[in-house]
């Protein structure tokens, strides 16, 4: 699995891009960068997007992407969301107020984006960019092309879900935006196949306050998060979502808790597992 980084920030300027990550060029976590960091051709081939929540930072290229790559496709961009992102999406995006309805465009029938909303059972899915195919390899395992996910409710403001992604060669953890939690690490310490942690920081630690009511780790809590993770230190570690306003403060705060094998994402990252 190809992880390229689109956004990894908590905000935007032109050396910031909100969170956005690219999945073997057809998949995408959260809508942050798509715009931005992919040429018209790049953003025809997502057929799906992963949408951990309904803030602006994570969503806010789906409105120009729906109506740029209209007429380019054969099919529907799905977008996987749980409940309350699902209603979020249809009742304050796409409404026809702020921006025109994409559910339903240029047809009810065959529309530019579809909204699949997972709960209940259906947090564990699958993503099979082999449309044709049906159902998984010999002994269940995962096929070249397939995707388990499994989204994991976190701590945050609105719903807001993280995501464990298998893959036939590895998995991967996406924190979405959450403040501490144990639901995540306790689906974490389940996996055996864990090949990157991708963990949220948005807050240096004097702002603590402010990251307990928004939901949001600062380096001490983050500290603290991690330990709930067995045989971390194994397991690289990726951190996003840090605020530029403060980024500065935030980094050297993270460096000098000296975790191991850590890596702070950047915008030209990509990464194989
Ligand atoms: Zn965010
Ligand atoms: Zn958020």
């Amino acid at each position: 699995m190809r992880v390229r980084v689109l956004g990894c920030h908590g905000g935007e300027t032109p050396k910031h891009r909100t969170t956005c990550f690219l999945i073997d060029e057809r998949i995408t976590i959260d809508a942050g960068a798509v715009c931005r960091s992919l040429d018209l051709d790049a953003q025809t081939r997502i057929d799906h997007m992963l949408i951990s929540h309904s803030h602006m930072d994570h969503v806010k290229d789906l409105a120009l992407m729906a109506d740029q790559v209209i007429g380019r496709r054969q099919t529907p961009i799905t977008l996987h969301c749980g409940p309350e992102t699902a209603e979020t999406l249809r009742s304050s995006y796409f409404n026809n107020y702020l921006w025109p309805d994409f559910t339903r465009i240029p047809t009810p029938d065959a529309p530019v984006m579809k909204i699949v909303t997972h709960e209940d059972n259906d947090l564990t899915f699958l993503i099979d960019l082999d449309e044709e195919r049906a159902g998984k390899g010999s002994n269940g395992s995962l096929l070249p092309g397939q995707y388990q996910v499994t989204y994991v409710p976190v701590t945050h403001p609105v719903e807001s879900m993280a995501m464990i992604i298998r893959s036939a060669t590895g998995t991967i953890l996406y924190s979405s935006d959450t403040g501490p939690t144990k639901s995540l690490w306790h689906a974490a310490n389940k996996e055996n196949n864990l090949k990157g942690l991708f963990v949220e920081l948005s807050f240096p630690n004097h702002m603590q306050a402010l990251a307990d009511v928004a939901g949001h780790f600062t380096p001490q809590t983050l500290k603290d998060e991690l330990d709930k993770i067995e045989g971390r230190d194994k397991i690289p570690l990726f951190v996003y979502h840090l605020k530029p306003s403060f980024y500065d403060q935030t980094k050297d705060e993270l460096m000098a808790l000296k975790l191991k094998n850590m890596h702070l994402v950047d915008l030209s990252d990509e990464f194989q597992f």
